[in-house]
């Protein structure tokens, strides 16, 4: 069992990204821009954009980042995306979901620039990448693929089972390891909450990549052996030994499937890392798009 390790992939990212970044500078030419909308306080929400934030520092990109009131109207949050869409300095932009429930999510996402729209939740990028074409992959799925093909893993022919359809993991990764490319060109079978017979269909998996939000869900009696088990769950469950009073815990049973795996990834340590590396490679192509 080979550990999927997402720090020394997503340092790798990095590094490609640094060096293609000091390039830029040492030729005179400007960095790429991520500007990011916080709204409100929520504790992950503000980890997520402060770890964006500070990985854009690491690699040398600008980023701005632009706070609005929980009480923000719709219509002031509108008028901000329009200003960063007509920026040319700005690259890339990013909304931090959750939105307050005053503010409509389609909307927001479907009002930022498809050039810059580095999450790649909009419906322009979701229609390319379902046509095949270049687009901005969101940056879950994404940093999934950038794993398998930095650890080399075969795709090709094999079983893939997705557990969950949601439009920023499940449905982008099913389409993405269907396609014909690599890593894909997998057969692909899509598991949801009305799946009836989930464990059958785990069993027949190669690789099965649970995206459910069900802490230890994927138990080793569903696993086949020399599986490549994925796991994207991030749920914070209460732990008195922790200074933060929580733990993260994956949708994999990681104690006891492990052991059947041929690779695994880990919680953390594992896809959550990936996620923020796959962000910075679409924000440095929106730079190289937004250059025409
Ligand atoms: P979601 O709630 O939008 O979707 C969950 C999906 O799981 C749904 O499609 C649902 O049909 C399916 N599901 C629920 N119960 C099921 C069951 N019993 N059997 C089969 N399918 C079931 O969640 P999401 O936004 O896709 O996120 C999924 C998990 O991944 C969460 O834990 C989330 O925190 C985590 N996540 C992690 C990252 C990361 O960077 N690692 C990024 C995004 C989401």
């Amino acid at each position: 069992m080979q550990i999927l390790d997402g720090k020394i992939v997503a340092q790798h990212v990095k590094n490609e990204l640094k060096t293609k970044t000091d390039l830029l500078k040492a030729e005179g030419k400007r960095v790429p821009h991520l500007a990011a909308i916080l709204i409100g306080s929520n504790g992950a929400s503000e980890t997520y954009v402060a770890s964006k934030v500070k990985t854009c520092h690491e690699i040398g990109f600008k980023s701005s980042l632009i706070r609005f009131d929980e009480n923000i109207a719709e219509s002031d949050l509108t008028a901000a995306i329009e200003r960063l869409n007509n920026d040319e300095d700005i690259d890339g932009i990013l909304v931090q979901l959750p939105l307050p429930q005053q503010i409509s999510e389609e909307k927001i996402i479907s009002l930022i620039h498809p050039d810059k729209d580095v999450d790649g939740f909009h419906p322009v990028s979701i229609g390319k990448l379902v046509q095949g074409l270049p687009a901005f992959i969101p940056a879950t799925p994404y940093g999934i693929m950038l794993m398998l093909e930095h650890y080399k893993i075969e795709t090709s022919g094999k079983h893939a089972v997705v557990i969950g359809r949601s439009n920023i993991v499940g449905r982008p990764m099913s389409i993405l390891l269907s396609q014909n490319t690599y890593p894909g060109n997998c057969t692909v079978t899509v598991c949801h909450s009305r799946t009836t017979n989930l464990k059958e269909i785990c069993l027949q998996a190669d690789i099965i990549v649970a995206a459910l939000g069900k802490p230890g869900f994927l138990t080793a009696d569903m696993v086949k052996e020399n599986a490549v088990v994925i796991d994207v769950g991030i749920t914070r469950v209460p732990d008195t030994t922790k200074k933060s009073g929580f733990a993260i815990k994956g949708d994999v049973d990681f104690e006891n499937v492990a052991p059947k795996c041929s690779y695994i990834t880990p919680v953390p340590g594992g896809v959550g890392l990936m996620t923020i590396g796959a962000l910075m490679m679409n924000t440095y192509n929106a730079a190289l798009l937004n250059k025409g």
